[in-house]
């Protein structure tokens, strides 16, 4: 391709973007496919000679578009936002287009500097602690774009270990490295998102994951009777991480308690993951969710979750970036040039030694929209989830379970796991609507967010009216109480059920090795439920129904026909006139 059919394809291209944006809407929210259904549709060997690229462009269309979840989608409600904006796109745009590799200041200095500056600009914007703002005077620490959260985690807990192991070391100098790993204790509470147990993982240090509170909070005390317990084992405590905005209920650890403790310790690293929740600090009214904050050695947070910035943006600030760069710089020679204040070498800063210029998307969006226009969408979301959440109560037949303080709100119909289940199966099956589910307090709850850039009113009244009716089909209009024992099964197939109420069934067995080992969540992982409180064999269209009806699924038998049609349940037995005897039975 030269630059003149570029030029042409180019446009195009936005054209089509355009198209599918506006578009969108009138689609269902996720694809209704079966898995492999591409590998029917592609060739298994990748095309010898070139291609016409309108051909190219119709598969997409035909064969690629079908299969999208469109996350950018008014009614999409999953997992949490992933940022989308046209400046981002057009940084990303010029990014590529750049395509440099800004691995050190050399390679491309404004790769390097913008770097810097938006990490000043954005640091200062939530108002973060002075040492971790470079530019500040006497400040000896700095900020980073990483690939992901995860990332970040990993590269705190990297440095933690390294200085954790010269402490031991300054002890006893001629022990081996690797030989003081088992004294070491990392700690984050069952509510921390699960790369801190993949962290450990690689590190190969212990990580006790410790109980919050009733409200998903991380406590004072029970961090430091946990320290207390490993002192006494000879283990040293070396990292704790926290979170503000839990993945799975937007929980808040209590910095303010925790931070004191690890300061008390000889050598504790305290790191504070707000992938989420953070990007909401640079609202001045949020600020009081990150007290505490200055007890932190690094904070993370993702502009590509929830600061319109598309993927892959999170932002990681550390208070001494010479300990960070210490876990990382393989050239000795490099660390003693670092302590003199010089140009900034990325690579030193994460994994990968290729880096994209990723602060341009960062540094297009904060100049378009401005702090304010931030502000705005950040304070539209919360406004939003506060509305969704007055809906929701207002209905005795549901109970909202997390403190909605920003634009997740996490919620349930009174009643047994199962009901909810169901209720999730069928909403995502529809298509009209797309959440998922995740365990809170033991419960399974699910997960409603806001998410698009341009989401109203309109849009939290339409999800809403989708969940109230699914629940009256399910179990009328009044709240009533179910049993555990009432067997409810959704008018789906076993596994289109799963998949749709992001479940997994396994042995009970199984199960309970799982429960014990407290695994944490990750936000993308099906919930385990255990297989004999499922049906051992697939329901037939008369089980369907008969589940349907003694679960008070027959508001409007024409509905109710309508529905079985819709959800393909009488495909094979469509026989409307003994359907409409039975309900009248
Ligand atoms: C989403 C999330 C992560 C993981 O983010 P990645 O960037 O995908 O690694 C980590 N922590 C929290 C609290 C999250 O919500």
């Amino acid at each position: 391709m030269d630059v003149e059919e570029f030029r042409v394809r180019g446009k195009e291209m936005v054209d089509y973007i355009c198209a599918y944006l506006a578009t969108m809407k009138s689609k269902r929210v996720t694809p209704n496919l079966d898995p492999g259904f591409l590998q029917k549709l592609l060739p298994s060997e990748a095309p010898q000679e070139p291609e016409e690229w309108d051909d190219i462009m119709e598969d997409v269309d035909t064969k690629i578009m079908p299969g999208v979840t469109h996350w950018q989608h008014p009614h999409f409600h999953a997992y949490f936002p992933s940022g989308n904006s046209f400046p981002s796109i057009l940084g990303d745009m010029l990014s590529d287009a750049i395509g440099c590799i800004g691995f050190s200041w050399a390679a491309s200095p404004s790769c390097t500097e913008l770097e810097t500056i938006v990490m000043n600009w954005f640091g200062k914007a939530i108002d973060l602690p002075s040492d971790f703002i470079s530019s500040n005077p006497g400040s000896k620490g700095g900020g980073v774009i990483q690939g992901s959260a995860s990332e970040c985690v990993l590269v705190s807990m990297l440095s933690a270990r390294n200085e954790a192991i010269k402490h031991l070391k300054s002890k006893n100098p001629d022990i081996e490295d690797s030989a003081f790993l088992p004294k070491l204790v990392a700690y984050c509470s069952k509510e921390s998102h699960s790369c801190v147990e993949k962290t450990a993982m690689i590190l190969l240090v212990k990580l006790r994951i410790l109980e919050p509170d009733e409200n998903c909070s991380l406590r004072g005390k029970t961090l430091l009777k946990a320290m207390q317990e490993d002192e006494e084992q000879g283990l040293l405590p070396f990292f704790v991480s926290t979170t503000l905005g839990s993945t799975a209920c937007c929980a808040f650890d209590n910095l303010k308690e925790i931070g004191p403790i690890c300061k008390s310790k000889p050598c504790v690293w305290l790191h504070v993951d707000g992938a989420y929740a953070g990007n909401a600090f640079i609202c001045p009214e949020l600020k009081p969710l990150m007290a505490g904050i200055e007890y932190a050695d690094s904070f993370n947070t993702n502009p590509n979750k929830w600061l319109l910035v598309n993927f892959d943006c999170s932002c990681l600030w550390v208070r001494d970036k010479i300990k960070l760069t210490s876990a990382l710089v393989v050239d000795p020679l490099y660390l003693q040039h670092s302590k003199a204040n010089e140009s900034i070498d990325y690579r030193h800063w994460g994994i990968p030694l290729s880096r994209r210029f990723r602060s341009l998307k960062l540094w297009f969006v904060m100049r378009k929209y401005g702090l304010s226009g931030l502000q705005q969408y950040i304070r539209n979301h919360i406004r939003l989830a506060k509305y969704f959440e007055s809906l929701v109560l207002k209905d005795k037949r549901f109970e909202v379970v997390n403190d909605v303080k920003l634009g997740l709100v996490c919620f349930r119909l009174v009643g047994p796991d199962s009901i909810n289940q169901t209720l999730l199966a069928t909403i995502n099956a529809s298509g009209k609507l797309h959440m998922i589910p995740s365990m809170v307090k033991g419960k399974y709850i699910i997960r409603f967010c806001v998410v698009s850039e341009f989401a109203n009113e309109t849009h939290i009244e339409y999800a809403w009216k989708i969940i109230s009716n699914f629940a009256t089909r399910l179990i009328g209009t009044l709240p009533k109480p179910i049993s555990p024992d009432t067997v409810v099964r959704p008018p789906l197939t076993r596994s289109k059920s799963r998949i749709f109420s992001f479940t997994r069934s396994v042995s009970r067995d199984m199960y309970q090795r799982s429960m014990s080992k407290s695994s944490l969540f990750d936000g993308a992982t099906p919930i385990l439920i255990p297989s004999d409180e499922e049906c051992d064999t697939p329901p037939n269209n008369e089980d369907v129904l008969n589940a349907i009806i003694s679960n008070g699924y027959h508001q409007n038998e024409e509905e109710v026909i309508n529905k079985l049609a819709d959800l393909k349940v009488v495909e094979s037995s469509n026989k409307p006139n003994e359907i409409k005897n039975k309900i009248k039975a």
